[in-house]
């Protein structure tokens, strides 16, 4: 493989640090589960069509909220039977072999890190995950599994009032919400660990970020204080990108062009040495 990441990885072997991965939708596109790029982007409403910044907000919640619900029932249904790929058992691996110098950072609601064996404590899902819901009031910081068999596989659905009814909060009745950070809301500590991630990117030594476009904005912080400190990056992904950018850039930087369940096995093989 590339020169320069094997010089990046024996580097970082020599000051044994922290370990960080940043992941996005790219890493699950090898499981099958659409990108947010794309006609399967698109969802329509009545005679709209939608993009996911329009989709995934409160202010389409408020509006119409069966509809956003059944957006993410529908999303959930595929994302359940998808399975985790190599990219996904090469970071398990990789936090097997780190254990507490490891943080993986995922943007992806999926859940596919954890089914692939990476731990709850040392995953942190920035922008929720779609199997729990919780309370729209906020009455308390539950997550709620959302029952398995309310389960919608076609495009052109609607929610059953049966499943509205069990789409509520058990703890006063109030309608619940997907446990996903939406565009129009900021990040927190509470839901989505960002002062956590935060403290994670100024200990980080090596950054390697997997199939992300960089479009949303605690990403892109992790990455600017990882290398302002002087730490690795390297960035996978089929294409150029703002981290791939911010690598090239860095003096501890590599861009790998290529798909993650390719290239991160290779990475995990020789971080293992
Ligand atoms: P994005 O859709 O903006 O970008 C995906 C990136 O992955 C692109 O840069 C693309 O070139 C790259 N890519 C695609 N296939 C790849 C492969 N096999 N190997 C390596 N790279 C590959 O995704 P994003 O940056 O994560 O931002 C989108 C937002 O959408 C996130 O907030 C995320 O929560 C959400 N989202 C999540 C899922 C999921 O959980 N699986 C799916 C779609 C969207
Ligand atoms: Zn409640």
């Amino acid at each position: 493989m590339d020169n320069r990441l094997e010089e990046i990885i024996s580097s970082f072997q020599k000051v044994s640090g922290k370990i960080t991965l940043l992941t996005g939708a790219g890493i699950s596109a090898e499981s099958g589960l659409p990108t947010f790029r794309g006609k399967d982007g698109y969802w329509k409403l009545g005679s709209k069509e939608y993009r996911p910044e329009e989709m995934a907000t409160m202010r389409m919640f408020r509006q119409a909220p069966y509809e956003v619900w059944y957006w993410y029932l529908y999303r959930r249904s595929i994302y359940g039977n998808a399975e985790p790929n190599q990219g996904h058992t090469a970071i398990a691996e990789l936090e097997r072999i780190y254990q507490n110098s490891f943080t993986l950072i995922t943007q992806n609601v999926d859940g596919l890190h954890l089914k692939g064996g990476n731990s709850p404590e040392r995953t942190f899902q920035i922008h929720g995950n779609i199997n729990f819901m919780r309370c729209l009031n906020n009455c308390s910081n539950k997550l709620i599994p959302i029952p398995k068999d309310i389960f919608y596989t076609d495009r052109d659905g609607q929610i059953s009032e049966e499943d509205k009814e069990r789409l509520v909060c058990p703890d006063c009745g109030s309608i619940t919400r997907p446990h996903i950070l939406w565009f129009d809301e900021s990040y927190n500590e509470q839901f989505y660990r960002f002062e956590t991630s935060i403290k994670t990117a100024s200990e980080t030594d090596l950054l390697i970020v997997v199939g992300t476009s960089g479009g949303t904005t605690l990403p892109i912080h992790i990455g600017s204080i990882v290398t302002n400190r002087g730490g690795y990056i390297i960035d996978i992904n089929l294409e150029e990108n703002r981290f791939s950018d911010m690598a090239k850039a860095a003096s501890k930087g590599c861009a790998l062009r290529g798909k993650s369940g390719d290239i991160l096995p290779k990475i995990a093989e020789l971080l293992s040495k």
